[in-house]
């Protein structure tokens, strides 16, 4: 076996060890298949007033624009599908991915130690970690890296365990073995297209993020525009509802992350106690969560127009 290949497979055994669902590697390089796609999208105005996703534009397509002598993408999914839902069918939606600690914490610590174990295995490696963060197009290295194939819904998407997780990188000074992509197994399912509450997915696997209510609850600063009232599917933070239909996800399993765990009340409250909720309640039941991103007055904002 040769070197590459022996550090790949250590680094993949770490991941496992470090409760990372699967891992897979790619030569950091430009994203040549994703150039023209990003700027197309760019163009068209989808990412409504995600003015960031303008920045850096090279820097997100080439990590040796990013990191300085990177040979490698290391890509990780962490699964955060929860063993339970909210009770109350009634009550306004959250995420599944943002029911519990905010995963950037969750993550990053993990990735501190993934590289923490590469240095000490194999002596002075440098990089980077990033988890959700705005230069890196992470489905595009996780589908590179053979981790799973981009969906009509413009997820990653798995056969194994569909596609709750999330998607973090480590971007390394160090040549490793390449993993190759696996093909697509969407056929000829349009079942997110037809499911999305407001016409989100505009044509096979190109979301518009200026319609898509994870933007709206989450993004906009502004008003909700009237346009999308009765729109949202009872949903007050993000929407999962591309990603609940489609048929791969009936393999998704529990994680077994505590910090993902929900506080009990996120889960029982019922409609009545959102639409009552008060700062208080909410610093309570939010505390470590992603949903803080959406401050207390985003939220009420968001279920008023539920209400509205
Ligand atoms: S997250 Fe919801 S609104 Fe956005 S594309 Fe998926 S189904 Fe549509
Ligand atoms: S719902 Fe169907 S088309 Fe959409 S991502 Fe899943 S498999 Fe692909």
């Amino acid at each position: 076996m040769n070197l590459k290949t022996k550090y790949s497979q250590f680094i993949k055994s770490e991941a496992k060890r470090l409760g990372f669902l699967s891992c897979g590697i790619s030569k950091a390089e430009f994203l040549e298949e994703e150039a023209p796609r990003l700027e197309k999208w760019l163009n068209n105005n989808m990412h409504g007033e995600m003015q960031y996703m303008e920045n850096h534009f090279d820097k997100r397509l080439d990590p040796t624009k990013l990191v300085d002598d990177s040979k490698s993408v290391i890509s990780l999914l962490l699964n955060y599908f929860p063993s339970e839902n909210q009770k109350d069918p009634d009550a306004p939606k959250i995420s599944k991915y943002a029911y519990g600690t905010d995963y950037h914490f969750v993550i990053k610590d993990k990735l501190k130690e993934l590289l923490q174990s590469i240095q000490e295995e194999i002596g002075e490696v440098h990089g980077r970690a990033f988890v959700d963060s705005a230069p890196v197009l992470d489905k595009a290295w996780a589908a590179k890296s053979g981790l799973g194939w981009i969906g009509k819904n413009s997820n990653l998407l798995t056969q194994q365990v569909g596609s709750f997780y999330f998607i973090a990188e480590l971007i390394i000074d160090l040549d490793l073995a390449y993993d190759m992509p696996v093909t697509d197994h969407c056929g000829t399912c349009t079942a997110c297209i037809d499911a999305c509450p407001t016409q989100a997915i505009v044509e096979p696997y190109v979301v518009d993020g200026s319609k898509c209510i994870s933007y709206f609850t989450i993004e906009l600063k502004a008003e909700i525009p009237n346009s999308y009232s009765g729109q949202f599917d009872d949903w007050m933070f993000g929407c999962d509802v591309c990603q609940d239909v489609c048929p791969w996800n009936r393999f998704s399993k529990p994680h077994n992350e505590p910090l993902f765990n929900p506080k009990p009340e996120l889960l029982t409250m019922s409609k009545k106690e959102w639409q009552e909720i008060t700062q208080e309640v909410f610093s309570r039941v939010f505390q470590k969560s992603a949903v803080k991103r959406t401050k207390f007055s985003g939220l009420k904002r968001n279920i008023k127009f539920l209400e509205d």
